[in-house]
């Protein structure tokens, strides 16, 4: 294994946009100003117009941190993603209340019998149902190692 591939680094990043940022396309100035590569998972527009995108960031160690810290600058909120948000069944009431916020439909409200759906395949990770759900059903599992 090569130094350059030991120093690789990727990670699942979730990032707000103020308003006033969302339309800058601070991306694709990682890519061209660091040296990262991004892959976005799921972007999209918030109800109070905070842009937010789930991208997965790949670039050596030190691109990643400068990159990281020119958003910051930015006035963008960066994350890790979680690996994985579940929801606690046992605890879920089907009040609704996170399909308001779930951007991606991963949770939805079922008709006729009127109860909230969950399904993982769709979930991004971005973490807005947790702290939506007033029973605190829905838990993300953070990564281990963290970054920021
Ligand atoms: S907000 Fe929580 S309790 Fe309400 S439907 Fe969603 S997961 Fe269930
Ligand atoms: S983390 Fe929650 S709000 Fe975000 S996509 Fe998954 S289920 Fe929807």
């Amino acid at each position: 294994m090569s130094l350059q591939e030991v120093d690789m680094y990727s990670k699942i990043l979730v990032l707000r946009f103020p308003k006033t940022e969302v339309k800058k396309p601070l991306v694709c100035y990682l890519a061209r100003d660091y040296d990262l590569v991004f892959n976005i998972l799921n972007a999209g527009i918030l109800p109070r117009r905070e842009g937010f995108m789930v991208l997965e960031l790949s670039g050596t160690k030190k691109n990643f941190k400068e990159g990281v810290k020119y958003l910051k600058e930015q006035g963008v909120k960066v994350q890790n993603a979680s690996q994985e948000v579940k929801r606690d069944e046992a605890v879920c009431t089907h009040c609704g209340s996170c399909t308001a916020v779930c951007p991606t439909g991963a949770l939805a409200v079922q008709r006729p019998a009127m109860e909230v759906q969950f399904d993982q395949r769709k979930c991004s990770v971005c973490e807005l149902c947790v702290p939506a759900c007033p029973t605190r059903a829905m838990t993300a599992k953070p990564i281990n190692q963290s970054f920021f």
